[in-house]
């Protein structure tokens, strides 16, 4: 198994404040990792200290294929290595569906248009909204923005795909086309590491499931050990109250 993510002893606070208390954790190649847990126990921060859109501290390490992530040089290499999909979708309003999705090719990777457009038009077949290609996200429904926000990661070909929370901003309708493209990704081999309240999708497609709560790593395993025979009391009373 070959770790395309490494954190050994991640410390984040603010202030005086403690929000991650030394986390180790190794994601490996092809591996789709789901982070439950109460709101306030630090999946958010986890996740966003793995492309440094939050700093941590000078004794944790985090190393993404291979290049340790830290400010400097580094960090765009690691950045263009690692998707994000936020929960408020952050697409480009101003510019087409199609245009969100050429634009990191072309600004990082220094693509040309015509082979960023083909690109683009592949991954919004992929997740099924091609017909939209010409469209403003403004008049695009929530699901069609986070399938296209999750094509706009794509493109740039992460070696890892980060999600907080993709399905909390919008109307449960449209929860499961984006789960649906989600589930289909994760068939594909792509790494992913997904926070989500989504208990349902976590069982049925992590490969390992990591339940937080105050800023640790409680208890993980794969989803039947996690869901069917949780071993820590603070991991079932938390799965007691969302199941
Ligand atoms: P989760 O995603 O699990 O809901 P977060 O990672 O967002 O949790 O937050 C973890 C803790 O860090 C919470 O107690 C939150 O209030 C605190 N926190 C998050 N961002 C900041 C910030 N910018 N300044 C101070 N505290 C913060
Ligand atoms: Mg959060």
């Amino acid at each position: 198994m070959k770790p395309i993510v490494s954190i050994k002893n991640l410390v984040k606070a603010y202030g005086s404040f403690t929000v991650l208390h030394r986390i180790d954790l190794t994601i490996a190649e092809g591996e789709v990792v789901c982070v439950i847990g109460p709101s306030g126990s630090g999946k958010s921060t986890l996740i966003r200290c793995i492309n440094h859109l939050e700093g941590f501290a000078a004794e944790s390490e985090i190393v993404v294929d291979g290049v340790a992530v830290l400010p400097g040089a580094n960090l765009a290499r690691v950045r263009a290595e690692v998707g994000m999909v936020f929960q408020s979708f952050n697409l480009f309003p101003h510019m087409t569906v199609l245009k969100n999705v050429m634009l990191a090719p072309m600004r990082v990777r220094g693509m040309k248009a015509e082979a960023a457009a083909a690109r683009a038009r592949d991954l919004l077949a992929r997740v099924g909204i091609l017909e939209q290609a010409e469209k403003f996200p403004g008049q695009l429904s929530g699901g069609q923005q986070q399938r296209v926000a999750i094509a706009r990661a794509l493109a740039m070909e992460p070696r890892v795909l980060l999600f907080d929370e993709p399905t909390s901003a919008l109307d449960p309708e449209m929860v499961g086309e984006v789960l649906d493209v989600m589930k289909k990704l994760a068939g594909t081999g792509v790494t992913m590491v997904v926070v989500t309240h989504e208990m349902g999708f976590a069982r049925q497609v992590a490969d390992r499931v990591i339940f937080m709560d105050g800023g640790r790593i409680v208890e993980s395993g794969t989803p039947a050990a996690l869901f069917d025979s949780p071993q820590e009391a603070r991991t079932r009373a938390f799965l007691r109250a969302v199941l």
